[in-house]
């Protein structure tokens, strides 16, 4: 048996597929062979080209018509015995004479300083960022299309290769590298996917094909199990199923404490299709739209019209019940290709999210419209994140005036008293609460983000996850700021970071007057059974003891206390 830390609990089986990702780094070389190179590099074209080819069959009208700019682009002569050039002449390697050979054209239509010409830019530098993934081989599995029953083992999934992910046919993931907070792992979780992370020397563990077993709670891993094994597994998995059904009665019910206070228990989710198991939780809405897996699921960003239908898809679904989508928010641990963003030194305290979004303009009017658009449809509200500002609120809430007055001049319906929120995850905002309460409709707090800028640890490493920790007193003073500051000004504040569905924290959150719980689907129904046995009286005593307590320690005590 081969141990590891569990990120994502479950059971699966399967045979083992390995994620095997090359250095990225694309180095200068000098090559003796050009021909090889040169062949490389006409091989990546071809299948580029037949990629592009196949997604035109079967695209709509308006996709067609970009698809077949980059297909021009990607035929272009210039751009194809310019790389060549380098190749034969200066005997560079197929990927950086492609790096290279494409700048230069880059650069040229940069200079003319157009807008369509730096579009055409931005069209080149996708295609050409494809073409070495080519060369390098990294396209050469299918995250998408999987076969049955595969456990993925990877040194480290990223979040935009997990939301890749075809998690039908996946039953499992181990990885050397793997953070319990990070968005890799709360996707597995939402897909009741079991995770294994801190496999050292992975690669030498597994081989392709094998067969495992692996425990996602405890972490264990069997190669090969032996019956007694493969038993023992059956069993916890039987004993989980079996919890799920008791669970049952919970369905459609309110969500109360025994002294009658309500609380909105609702879903967060990813993708259109995560819907399915929200309706099955009977959740009360969703508390958590990440958009950003639609641009992330997408080989290049996602159309007005594409998001405007995947966003009325979950209204529609969710037949008026709450909806809060939440605007791009992505950096940190979520890449997105063909943004083309610079690698930062501190990238979850760089350029994401609404920064990122107030510095592209265009891009974000997009999205505002397409929601806006979709709000005639259901009950849809916008949610701002990584709002560390007043500033980035007010200019946030001129934009979208700005985009309500552009669908009006069209006749294009929308939910004209569409609420506008804004996550609590900067510090700053916490504490600022109150006055950022007057100027907006609701607050979530996420506090996976703010617990790593309150306690300066980041959310997915792993050395020094011991720190990460919401049981802090910081962290649980500024979860109460935040609610505090909301309830002053009369608006409603919700949860939808991880600790919403933490069994520890729900009395003292209960306590403290949260109105909202936001949490992966699966955890909704033990949540309505935990609030359900609570007393709100006994729960707001429970905030004074914990207020004079000074460590992590001491309050995790108190609040395992309160169950006994
Ligand atoms: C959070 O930060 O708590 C949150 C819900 O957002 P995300 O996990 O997507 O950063
Ligand atoms: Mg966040």
């Amino acid at each position: 048996m081969i141990k590891g830390k569990g990120i994502s609990k479950g059971i699966g089986f399967g045979k083992i597929f390995i994620l095997e990702k090359r250095d990225r780094k694309i180095q200068k070389k000098n090559v003796e062979n050009t021909e090889d190179e040169l062949k490389k590099f006409k091989e990546a074209l071809n299948e580029e080209e037949k990629e592009i080819e196949e997604i035109i069959q079967q695209s709509s009208i308006k996709e067609k018509e970009i698809m077949n700019a980059y297909l021009m682009i990607l035929k272009d002569p210039t751009l194809i015995i310019e790389t060549e050039n380098l190749i034969k002449n200066f005997k560079y390697n197929a990927e950086y004479a492609t790096e290279e050979g494409f700048n230069k054209i880059v650069e040229m239509f940069n200079k003319i300083n157009d807008d369509y010409m730096s579009e055409r830019a931005k069209d080149i530098i996708d295609i050409k960022n494809k073409i070495i993934d080519k060369i390098f081989g990294e396209d050469n599995f299918n995250l998408k299309k999987l076969p049955q029953n595969t456990i993925l083992v990877a040194k480290e999934l990223t979040t935009s290769e997990t939301a890749k992910l075809d998690f039908e046919n996946v039953s499992g993931i181990i990885t050397e590298i793997g953070g319990v907070n990070s968005h890799t792992a709360i996707m597995a979780r939402t897909h009741s996917l079991p995770f294994v992370t801190e496999i050292h020397n992975i690669f030498e563990v597994f081989n392709n094909g094998q067969y495992v077993g692996l425990n996602g709670k405890t972490g264990e891993i069997y190669i090969n199990p032996s019956k007694e094994e493969e038993n023992k597994l059956l069993n916890i998995q039987k004993l989980i199923e079996e919890e799920n059904d008791e669970l049952k009665e919970y369905k459609d019910k309110d969500t109360k404490t025994k002294d009658g206070f309500k609380v909105e228990l609702v879903a967060n989710i990813g993708i259109p299709s995560d819907i399915e198991k929200v309706i099955e939780s009977t959740a009360e809405g969703i508390g958590l739209f990440r958009s950003e897996f639609l641009y992330m699921n997408s080989e290049k960003m996602p159309t007005e019209e594409q998001q405007f239908l995947a966003y009325k898809e979950v209204a529609e679904k969710m037949q008026g019940k709450p909806v809060i989508i939440r605007t791009l928010d992505v950096g940190g641990d979520k890449e997105i290709k063909y943004l083309n963003l610079p690698k930062e030194t501190n990238p979850f305290l760089g350029y994401r999210a609404i920064r990122l979004c107030l510095d592209n303009i265009e891009m974000f009017k997009i999205q505002i419209r397409a929601i806006l658009k979709a709000s005639a449809y259901g009950n849809i509200s916008i949610m701002i994140p990584m709002i560390s500002s007043i500033e980035e609120l007010r200019k946030t809430k001129k934009l979208v005036e700005e985009c309500k007055k552009e669908l009006e001049e069209k006749n294009i319906k929308f939910k004209e008293d569409i609420k506008l929120g804004i996550m609590i995850e900067i510090p700053s905002t916490a504490i600022m609460a109150e006055k950022f309460a007057k100027e907006c409709d609701f607050f979530s707090i996420g506090t996976n983000d703010l617990i790593q800028y309150t306690v300066a640890v980041e959310r997915g490493n792993e050395k020094i996850a011991n720190l990460y920790s919401q049981y802090h007193p910081a962290v649980i003073k500024l979860i109460k700021m935040a609610i505090d500051g909301a309830h002053k000004e009369g608006i409603f504040c919700g949860m939808c970071g991880e600790v919403a569905s933490d069994s520890k924290m729900i009395p003292l959150l209960i306590g403290m007057g949260l109105d909202e719980f936001s949490m992966n689907s699966n955890k909704i129904l033990q949540t309505r059974k935990l609030i359900g046995n609570l007393d709100k009286k006994q729960c707001e005593k429970l905030i004074e003891k914990v207020e004079n307590l000074e460590s992590s320690s001491d309050i995790i005590k108190e609040l395992k206390n309160f169950f006994e």
